[in-house]
C-alpha cells in the first residue's frame, strides 16, 4: 500500500502527530500485507459513509480503507551534504510516495525552536532546500552517466540529459522538481530517478489550541502553499494527543467542548489518502461492509484486482450503484427497482463511493 512520509524539522510536533495518528490503533489481522514496524503506521481512513452503509446492511463486520503514515526523523539543515542522519533521512523519504511537511505554525517558550525562532516559512525553505539540493546530486551523477551514452549518440540518452539539463537550474534554486517546466512524457523520463521532491507534497500546520484563526503564521504558511498548489491542514498536535487518548464517549464530549464534530486528524488523513491520489468504492454485503482502496482513474477490472487477481482477469462486469444511489433507495434492491444499478463494462473509470459487486469466470 502507499505511504506518506512525515517530514518537518526537530521540535515541531512529528511525534506528537505520529503518535495520535498511530494510536487508535488497527486490528493488524485485517491488514497481513502490511509490515508493522514502529515507525510505520497503519491508519484507517475515517470515512462517514460506512456508518451509512451499515445501517442499511446490517453488516457483520465494516473495514475500513487506511493508508501508512511514516515518521521520518532526521531533518536538519544540511542533511543533503549528510549532517545528522542525513543518508538515511533521505533513503527514508526516498521509499514514501507522498509528502507531509510539518511545520510549526505555535510559540512556546517550552519548546525549543531549532533555528531560535518560529518561522514557518523559513522552516518550509530549509526543508524545501535539503530535498532538492539531495535531487541536485541525483541529477548531476545521472547526467554524468547518461552524458557518455550520449556523446556515442545513444538517443535514449541524449533526450533524458536533456531533460535533467532543465532540472539542474530550477532545483539550484532550491525549487521541487514537481514545478519544474517538464511535460508529462518529460516527467515520465526521469521516473526512474526517484526524485524526491516530484513526489506530492502537503503542509501541517500545528497551530495552538486557539491557533486556528487570526493566526499570522498559519496564513503565511497558507499564502505559500497556494502559491505551490499545496494542500495545507491546520492541526495542534498538543490536542490531537489528548483526544487520542480518549475512549469514544469521552471522545465526543472533549470534541464538543472543542466544537468540533470530529478530530482534526481525520482531516489530515484525508487529506493524505488524496495527496496520494487515492480514492474508494465500496463493497455491501451482509458479512461485511468494505472500503476498498484504488487509484483515481482506475477501471473496474483495476478495481476488481484490487480484491483478488483472478477478478481482474476473469472480469465479465460490474454491477455499480452510486454511493447516493445507494442510500437513497436505501440499498441494491431499492436501486435496482428504480433502474439505479448499471452493468459496466471494462472500460468503466470507477468513481469514488460506487457500491460494486463483480461478475468474473474463473
Ligand atoms: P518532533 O521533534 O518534530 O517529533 O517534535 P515532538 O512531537 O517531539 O514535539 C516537540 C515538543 O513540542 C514536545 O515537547 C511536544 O510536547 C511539544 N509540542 C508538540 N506539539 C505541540 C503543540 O501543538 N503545542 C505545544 N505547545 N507544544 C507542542
Amino acid at each position: 500500500s502507499l505511504k506518506c512520509g512525515i517530514v518537518g524539522l526537530p521540535n515541531v510536533g512529528k511525534s506528537t502527530l505520529f503518535n495520535a495518528l498511530t494510536r487508535a490503533g488497527i486490528e493488524a489481522a485485517n491488514y497481513p500485507f502490511c509490515t508493522i514496524e514502529p515507525n510505520v503506521g497503519v491508519v484507517e481512513v475515517p470515512d462517514p459513509r460506512l456508518a451509512q452503509l451499515s445501517g442499511i446492511v446490517n453488516p457483520q463486520k465494516v473495514v475500513p480503507a487506511i493508508v501508512e503514515f511514516v515518521d521520518i526523523a532526521g531533518l536538519v539543515a544540511g542533511a543533503s551534504k549528510g549532517e545528522g542522519l542525513g543518508n538515511q533521512f533521505l533513503a527514508n523519504i526516498r521509499e514514501t510516495d507522498a509528502i507531509v511537511n510539518v511545520v510549526r505554525c505555535f510559540e512556546d517558550p517550552n519548546v525549543v525552536h531549532v533555528a531560535g525562532k518560529v518561522d514557518p516559512i523559513d522552516d518550509i525553505i530549509v526543508i524545501g532546500t535539503e530535498l532538492a539540493l539531495a535531487d541536485l546530486a541525483t541529477v548531476e551523477k545521472a547526467i554524468q552517466r547518461d552524458g557518455k551514452k550520449a556523446k556515442s549518440g545513444d538517443k535514449d540518452a541524449i533526450a533524458l540529459v536533456k531533460v535533467l539539463e532543465k532540472l539542474v537550474p530550477h532545483l539550484n534554486e532550491g525549487k521541487p522538481a514537481r514545478s519544474a517546466p517538464l511535460s508529462d512524457d518529460e516527467k515520465l523520463q526521469v521516473k526512474s530517478l526517484c526524485l524526491l521532491t516530484i513526489k506530492p507534497a502537503m503542509y501541517v500546520a500545528n497551530v495552538a489550541e486557539d491557533g486556528f484563526e487570526n493566526n499570522p503564521l498559519l496564513d503565511k504558511v497558507r499564502t505559500h502553499a497556494a502559491a505551490e498548489g499545496a494542500p495545507v491542514v491546520a492541526v495542534c498536535a498538543a490536542i490531537e494527543s489528548e483526544i487520542a487518548e480518549l475512549d469514544d464517549a469521552d471522545k465526543i464530549e472533549f470534541l464538543a467542548e472543542l466544537g468540533q464534530d470530529e478530530p482534526g486528524l481525520n482531516r489530515l488523513i484525508r487529506a493524505a489518502y488524496d495527496l496520494l491520489g487515492l480514492q474508494t468504492y465500496f463493497t455491501a454485503g451482509v458479512k461485511e461492509v468494505r472500503a476498498w482502496t484504488i487509484h483515481k482513474g482506475d477501471t473496474a477490472p483495476q478495481a476488481a484486482g484490487v480484491i483478488h487477481t483472478d477478478f481482474e482477469r476473469g472480469f465479465i462486469r460490474a454491477q455499480t450503484i452510486g454511493f447516493d444511489d445507494y442510500i437513497q433507495y436505501k440499498g441494491e434492491q431499492g436501486a435496482k427497482e428504480a433502474g439505479k444499478m448499471r452493468a459496466e463494462g471494462k472500460e468503466y473509470v470507477v468513481k469514488d463511493g460506487d457500491v460494486l459487486n463483480f461478475l468474473f469466470n474463473v
